[in-house]
């Protein structure tokens, strides 16, 4: 069944497809716009004639940046969706995704800075909006975008155009045929000065798409009364008018709670000798569930032309994407070939042989021969005799023995890196659609060269750093466990006797097999160890990241630079790139439109 959540809630995915294309309200524009088509409820009014108050009693929550003068110098694009009941309430802005506020005070900050990033302090207006979704048990579902309050005089600071500059902007949103209208007024003015109704007058002269609003109601002066407004004699509207009375400064000034605020309103209306008989109809509660019921309705009355509109636009972009040529695509060539075969096949017989052939033709015998062995402990451990092992002796021919294997393990990196670059080079050259762009097709070689090189210094950092961890651990232990002079040391009798033993041969024997043995299992480890790193550092990364390597080198060149790497008109790029945008959005609108299933 379409649910109201499911109707609104598509709206506010494609218009947030829509803002990250560009394709907003305010924003100028050479195709059709998706945004246009889509309903949306836009709150205008004067300054200080309680939008923002509207607004956030609708939320039930403050979070919108307060102060005189133009506060609102963007639209701001309020999503709202409702939760399960008891479920933490959180926004979250389109430009942060994956950031949630629970803290509102943050989000009002948020809006503050994110708008200073656009408008860059001055005080000036942009028209690119801020989307802000808000996740909570007690909102309805609704959209409602904020917009600078209409002025009369520019203030300090501010150009003198932007009195005609908010107006242009809030014009721009309004006008358009499925924009519904919030017109704000305060009660405590003659409805006929409304800046609000004004422009909704000028816009919307039939009154179809407005919704009239009064605020201040408790305002007024004693002894009069809006029911002229509010019962549509004064301003006739085809939607009934909504009275409102928001927190006064007052209470703001005393944090007063919003939850507070919306049953005193409440209790204004239920008790008021004026409005009595209209309480069911009034208030902030009242005018949200109103807002949600319109937006859907509208929306599902929109929906075939919105779809009519997408499939059109998609026919369209698709045939002027033949005309332009498609976009060529180049990961297929690069990536697709590294380790297929038969570069697979070579990558691993490095691995299974001429690493372990490598490691086989290491010297140890002459590293570790008698004659050698006798002149490294007698240098390093003196001829005192000993009473435990001699250990810096045993230190030094084990480092010595491992110092050998960084010549394979090196060798084991350069060995896949010309595999590497074999096969990117046989990929390059055999892809069809880089033939017809030469140039594109040496700089594509050439940043891929450039990541393999880097892999390789990787690869080479990381072998060396196993081999020398070989040595680093040269425990306690391992002395400890060694045989015979472990048995004598505690044994001052023997010691003499040892003595001896120590400058005989055997006892130099026995040395370079412990070494020896050292060795050989610090050699089976690296066997398994070097072609791990190998693939992590080297193959593993070509295949995620080659492309990723040449994306981001690629990206930072300007269009310019690019055609003429494509040999190609910038302009033409330029436009098949916006093609190709537009019609992605279409077509992500198209899905999320086919997603929600219709029951009429
Ligand atoms: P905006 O400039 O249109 O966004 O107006 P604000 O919502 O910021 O309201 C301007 C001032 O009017 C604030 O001090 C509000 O507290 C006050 N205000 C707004 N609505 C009402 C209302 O219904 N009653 C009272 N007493 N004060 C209100
Ligand atoms: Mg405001």
């Amino acid at each position: 069944m379409t649910t109201m959540e499911s109707l609104i809630g598509l709206v506010n995915r494609i218009q947030r497809a829509c803002t990250s294309l560009g394709d907003y309200g305010g924003g100028d524009n050479t195709f059709s716009s998706l945004w246009e088509a889509l309903p949306s409820v836009a709150v205008v009014g004067g300054q200080s004639s309680g939008k923002s108050s509207v607004l956030e009693s609708i939320v039930g929550r403050d979070f919108l940046p307060r102060g005189s003068g133009i506060v609102t110098r963007r639209p701001l694009v309020l999503q709202l969706h409702k939760t399960d009941d008891g479920s933490q309430e959180y926004a979250e802005f389109l430009h942060l995704p994956k950031r949630r506020f629970t803290d509102f005070a943050m989000v009002r900050k948020e809006i503050q800075d994110e708008t200073d990033r656009i408008t860059g302090r001055t005080k000036q207006i942009s028209p690119v909006p801020i989307h802000l979704s808000i996740y909570s048990p007690n909102v309805v579902n609704l959209t409602l975008i904020d917009l600078p309050g209409l002025t009369k005089v520019a203030v300090e600071g501010q150009p003198e155009s932007i009195v005609e500059d908010i107006e242009g902007m809030v014009r721009t949103y309004v006008e358009k045929p499925n924009c519904i209208i919030l017109a704000i007024s305060p009660a405590n003015q003659d409805i006929a000065t409304s800046d609000a109704i004004k422009l909704a007058r000028e816009v919307d002269p039939s009154g179809d798409r407005t919704f009239g609003v009064l605020t201040k109601l408790d305002l007024m002066d004693k002894g009069t009364n809006a029911l002229d407004v509010l019962e549509g004699r004064s301003y006739r509207l085809q939607h009934p008018w909504v009275g409102i009375v928001n927190r006064s400064q007052a209470d703001i000034n005393k944090n007063v709670d919003m939850i507070v605020a919306r049953r005193k309103e409440r209790e204004y209306f239920a008790t008021s000798p004026d409005y009595g008989h209209l309480s069911s109809k009034m208030g902030s509660e009242y005018l949200a569930k109103l807002l949600s019921k319109h937006l859907e309705t509208v929306i599902r009355a929109r929906i075939p032309s919105i779809t009519s509109l997408i499939n059109k636009s998609i026919d369209e972009l698709e045939s002027e994407m033949d005309h332009l040529g498609r976009p060529v695509a180049v990961d297929a060539g690069v990536s697709g070939v590294i380790l297929k075969r038969p570069g697979g096949d070579r990558i691993y017989g490095v691995f299974d042989n001429q690493l372990p052939a490598a490691l086989r033709k290491l010297p140890f015998d002459r590293h570790l021969s008698l004659q050698s062995v006798k002149k490294v402990v007698s240098e390093a451990d003196g001829y005192q005799p000993h009473l435990i092992a001699p250990e810096q002796g045993y230190r030094r021919l084990i480092e010595g023995a491992l110092n050998y294997f960084r010549g394979p393990a090196e060798a084991s990196v350069d060995a896949v890196h010309f595999v590497l670059k074999e096969l990117v080079r046989k990929s390059i050259g055999e892809t069809q659609e880089l033939k017809r762009f030469p140039t594109l097709q040496a700089e594509i070689a050439a940043a891929a060269n450039e990541a393999l090189e880097r892999f390789r210094e990787d690869g080479k950092k990381t072998v060396v750093r196993l081999v020398d961890m070989e040595s680093s651990y040269l425990t306690v232990d391992f002395f400890r466990r060694l045989p015979q002079e472990v048995e004598k040391a505690g044994n001052p009798a023997a010691a003499t006797a040892s003595t001896t033993d120590r400058y005989s041969e055997g006892h130099f024997r026995r040395i370079g097999s412990n070494v020896s043995s050292y060795v050989g299992m610090v050699s089976e480890t690296l066997r398994n160890t070097i072609p791990k790193a190998v693939v992590h550092c080297q193959v593993r990364e070509a295949k995620q990241s080659l492309l990723n390597y040449f994306y981001t080198q690629i990206g930072k060149k300007e269009g310019k630079q690019l055609s003429q790497l494509l040999d190609e008109d910038p302009a033409l790029m330029e436009r098949r790139l916006q093609c190709a945008k537009r019609l992605e959005l279409y077509k992500a609108a198209r899905d999320e439109i086919d997603s929600v299933s219709w029951a009429r």
